[in-house]
């Protein structure tokens, strides 16, 4: 991946910016396209906790596009990431993290994890721009 590691501190003040973008997306009515994927997000999965940690991956930069349906995320050790790397897929409207291999893989599987979340995120934000700009073209 291009981008070097984020530092703890980076990651402690990512974490706090994503908690105050949660509140304000869905407290208040931001119509930028990040604010609305949250929104979105959570429509479908009302936990707070865990979109901010999806959003901290977001904003660390840490999803990588492979192929249309493939996506790497890079492991953040300061959300308890033991590995340098997952691989997320798309099958259908379904996703699996390579996370979900690892011991105490099944409680992740229940929970869908914040790599998976991450990705959704990512597909989302790029979806509402390319839509936004896309209707922008036409007039
Ligand atoms: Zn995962």
């Amino acid at each position: 991946m291009r981008r070097r590691d984020p530092s703890r501190q980076e990651v402690r003040e990512t974490l706090r910016q994503a908690e105050k973008l949660v509140k304000d997306s869905l407290e208040t009515a931001k119509t930028d396209s990040l604010s609305e994927a949250i929104r979105q997000l959570y429509q479908v999965f009302p936990k707070e906790q865990w979109l901010e940690r999806a959003v901290t991956r977001y904003l660390l930069a840490t999803v990588e596009e492979q192929s249309r349906h493939t996506w790497l995320v890079k492991g953040v050790p300061e959300l308890g990431d033991k590995k340098a790397y997952y691989l997320v897929t798309q099958v259908g409207d379904k996703y699996e993290c390579s996370c979900y291999n690892a011991p105490f893989g099944w409680t992740r599987r229940k929970n869908i994890c914040t790599h998976i979340a991450a990705v959704m995120l990512y597909k989302r934000r790029r979806y509402i721009d390319e839509y936004i700009s896309d209707e922008n073209n036409d007039y």
